[in-house]
């Protein structure tokens, strides 16, 4: 039996893990509990799998939580604020700490949760991009496991299980190429929300929704894969790959290639990063290769998703460097949902922010450095962004 505590419980990434806990009562207790704002269903869910503590991160919706559960019996310790889901992170006999919360909001839980002693399941790639030379040195003081939940890396991690150190080559990501994969170049100017929103295959929150259709999500797992597998970024390459069936590849120094494939379904990246080194045995519906089909694949085009290079640039950059392009991203995703910026200011917003903090990148950052330049970074893409509506207004 594995205490675990979940980070983002009422997001994507939350209710499939609490599927996982809940068709294995046997192998997983839930420890503690930590949500956004959605009290209804974070209300629901200490209701059903009874935690011992429970955070809201907006403040304000607590007296909400705590009359919603009243009637419980023992109350979980309730808390409130960004300090209340780092005292969830940290809190007592968890093992593994899921962290499902997006964006860099997640740094603080995580680096919490590494200090107590906890490994962490990595569903949050946010915070291993931003903080990445800050994580991985605590990672290593603790002697904790960095456990990837991201799909691409979970298929990484799996197929690097059993092959002796100095043998990895090359890592080759798949991506599905996202909402627009098939759009030609010159309608992207006019995409609405709602197109940017409609992955073919995988089924997620919001935000990575639309880093999918932008690939700058593919981009940011490079970063990623570099961080968790030591590997230069020369070595790791993407290429489409429309079904998401073969998760992603590694190549050995002899040429082999192994890949982890299956359906596309976040559940088994985020169990194995629970059962590692072992297997659940669940009863998911197997892949069927002859169902699945023709597997396909061809390069990515980069002169229409300019955001994979700026990526690998910001990456090769290192120390805060990726920290900026990350809250960059993000303050654009957000103005884009918000309608205040077109799709394909995304990239422009993001490649200013990130020209502008080459003076100043911090080679070798502490934890102030990288909050100082993610805070910058989000207002610099807020002023560009204002900068880019009064140039649109004038034309
Ligand atoms: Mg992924």
């Amino acid at each position: 039996m594995k205490a675990i505590t979940l980070l983002g419980s009422t997001g994507s990434i939350g209710t499939q893990t609490l599927d996982i806990v809940q068709s294995h009562p046997d192998q997983f207790r839930l420890v503690g509990l930590a949500a956004g704002r959605n009290v209804k269903l974070l209300a629901q869910q200490v209701r059903q799998f009874r935690p011992d503590i429970v955070a809201i991160c907006q403040a304000d919706y607590l007296p909400e939580l705590k009359a919603a559960i009243a009637d419980l019996e023992p109350q979980p310790i309730l808390l409130a604020g960004d300090e209340g889901v780092v005292e969830v992170a940290r809190y007592g006999d968890a093992e593994a700490v899921v962290t499902g919360i997006v964006g860099c909001a997640g740094l603080l839980p995580t680096l919490a949760a590494i200090e107590a002693g906890k490994d962490i399941a990595l569903a949050n790639k946010e915070t291993l991009i931003a903080g990445g030379p800050v994580v991985l040195p605590l990672i290593k003081k603790h002697g904790v496991r960095l456990l990837p939940a991201d799909s691409e890396h979970s298929a990484i991690f799996q197929c690097l299980q059993g092959v002796p150190e100095g043998s990895l080559r090359r890592i080759v990501l798949t991506a599905s190429g996202g909402a627009f994969r098939d759009w030609p170049t010159e309608k992207l100017a006019d995409v609405k929300v709602a197109d940017a929103l409609k992955h073919p295959n995988w089924s997620m929150g919001r935000k990575i929704t639309v880093d999918s259709a932008t690939l700058m999500n593919k981009g940011l797992e490079v970063i990623e894969a570099h961080y968790l597998f030591g590997v230069d970024y020369n070595r790791i390459d993407i290429v489409i790959h429309p079904q998401s069936i073969i998760h992603s590849l590694i190549e050995l120094q002899d040429t082999s290639m192994l890949a982890q494939l299956g359906w596309p379904d976040m559940r088994l990246p985020l169990l194995y990063a629970l059962s590692w080194p072992e297997r659940i045995c669940t009863d998911w519906e197997p892949l069927d290769l002859v169902k699945a089909g023709d597997l396909t694949f061809r390069a990515p085009d980069r002169q229409k998703y300019p955001c994979m290079d700026l990526a690998y640039a910001a990456g090769r950059a290192g120390g805060s460097m990726p920290a900026v392009l990350n809250a960059a991203n993000e303050q654009a995703v957000a103005l884009f949902l918000d309608e205040k910026i077109r799709f394909l200011d995304i990239p422009h917003l993001i490649e200013q922010v990130c020209d502008r903090h080459h003076a100043n990148n911090h080679s070798d950052p502490a934890l102030a450095d990288i909050l100082e330049a993610d805070r910058w970074a989000r207002s610099e893409a807020q002023s560009c962004s204002q900068s880019l509506a009064q140039t649109a207004s004038i034309r």
